[in-house]
């Protein structure tokens, strides 16, 4: 066959950036749509590679195409196209789930205050350094087949329930293992920096992950063993300060890791200002970020990466969003998906943006393609529906997309399609 698929008689394309754009950034953000209204539908082709190749009316592309050429057909009649969705922030490694603290949380107990009950990101490290590679295989296949069946096409996954070599390692290696295995992409993120393990000062562990564990990563990627993309750090009060954030991640980015880390989440640090001055490709939570953060983010060009999910669940501070965009910053989303936020799915995400954040339905879903891939640096390939992108998509039955935020926690219904390199992924029958 000369092409993978066909798409065709669509009722609306929601292209997202139709001109090339990297990131969509500043107030007024419109998603670029286009309408079937007064055609008869809209074709989109997708390459022998799984690449967009045309997309046009259905008339139009009728006289250049025909049916026999494609590997596979979509009759869109009545339905909609969006672009896959893209999660810019998950932990999704790991055993062991924490049911149990939810109800402390209900009751009023606060992040640190689990923590110190010998609970949080301590216990999900116990757990997961016990655990065999397999297990945690295992699990993360099926989360990130969940993720899938809620339209997210690319998401960053990060270790950092190891916090020692053997264990991140352990984690990473299951993570490159997704990359060629799954049909989703996965851009992965080494956290080595996620806590301060037991036993050790912050500075000790500072000096482990530069001195042993980013050399040894070092080695691994240079033959050919693993893949990573970025580095994260939790830089917190009681954690990671600033200046051992800053060694950790500089140490990362000179040997090619992109910077993406935790900042400004619980305390306010000025961890932003120091984010845009090593040129941090994003920065997640920032709920505490003061308006100099911002500014300095917005020039820049460092991508916030925004978790609706913490803050709910949390009742943390609502993360000043409506300024970061008025401002000029380009915001992301991240369902922030572990053992603390068990939340899989990104039209979830962005309905709370929109209700908690005040985000547009329009900005929720820029955040959750073209700016969460702009955050990954993959803004290039991932993130809209444009000539030779990834044909990613996810194929709406509704009449108008906005459906996909509106009918809250509805996916599973409203879903029909997720196609991920021109290759249908998930249907629903
Ligand atoms: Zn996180």
């Amino acid at each position: 066959m000369a092409y993978r698929l066909l798409i065709h008689s669509a009722k609306q394309v929601v292209f997202v950036a139709k001109n090339g754009e990297k990131v969509l950034v500043g107030d007024g953000q419109k998603v670029a749509i286009m309408e079937s209204e007064g055609i008869d539908g809209i074709s989109i082709v997708i390459d022998k590679e799984g690449n967009i190749k045309e997309i046009g009316e259905d008339t139009e592309m009728q006289k250049k195409y025909s049916p026999e050429e494609f590997d596979q057909t979509i009759d869109a009649t009545g339905l909609c196209i969006l672009p896959g969705l893209v999660d810019g922030h998950t932990h999704p490694v790991w055993d062991g789930d924490r049911v149990h603290e939810f109800a402390m949380k209900l009751a009023g107990a606060t992040y640190m205050d689990v923590h110190k009950a010998g609970g949080g990101i301590n216990f999900t490290v116990e757990r997961t350094k016990a655990a065999t590679e397999e297990q945690l295989f295992t699990s993360f296949r099926e989360r990130l087949d969940r993720m899938l069946a809620a339209g997210t096409t690319l998401v960053e996954c990060k270790s950092g329930y190891g916090l020692n070599l053997e264990t991140e390692l352990k984690m990473l290696r299951v993570i490159e293992r997704a990359k060629h295995d799954l049909p989703i992409d996965v851009s992965s993120t080494y956290c080595g920096a996620h806590s301060v393990p037991k036993g050790y000062t912050a500075s000790e562990a500072t000096d482990d992950i530069i001195n042993v564990q980013i050399p040894h990563l070092k080695a691994l990627i240079d033959g050919g063993e693993l893949s990573v993309d970025n580095i994260d750090v939790f830089c917190e009060k009681g954690v990671f300060d600033v200046d051992q954030s800053r060694k950790i991640l500089v140490a990362g980015k000179k040997i090619g890791l992109n910077i993406n880390f935790h900042g400004e989440e619980l305390n306010l640090l000025n961890s932003a200002q120091m984010g845009a001055e090593i040129g941090a490709m994003a920065i997640s939570h920032l709920e505490e970020v003061s308006d100099d953060g911002i500014d300095a983010m917005a020039k820049a060009g460092c991508v916030a990466t925004i978790l609706p999910t913490t803050a709910y669940i949390l009742r943390l501070k609502q993360p000043p969003v409506r300024k970061m965009i008025e401002r000029g910053v380009p915001v992301a989303l991240g369902t922030d998906f572990n053992p603390n936020a068990f939340c899989l799915s990104l039209p979830l995400v962005m309905h709370l943006a929109c209700v908690n954040l005040h985000m547009t339905m329009d900005e929720a879903l820029i955040g959750a393609t073209l700016n969460a891939a702009a955050s990954l640096g993959k803004a290039t390939t991932h993130g809209s529906i444009e000539v030779g992108k990834v044909g990613d998509f996810v194929i709406l039955d509704a009449p108008r997309w906005e459906h996909l935020i509106y009918q809250m926690a509805g996916h599973d219904h409203i879903i029909k399609y997720v196609v991920k390199n021109g290759k249908i992924v998930k249907e629903r029958k």
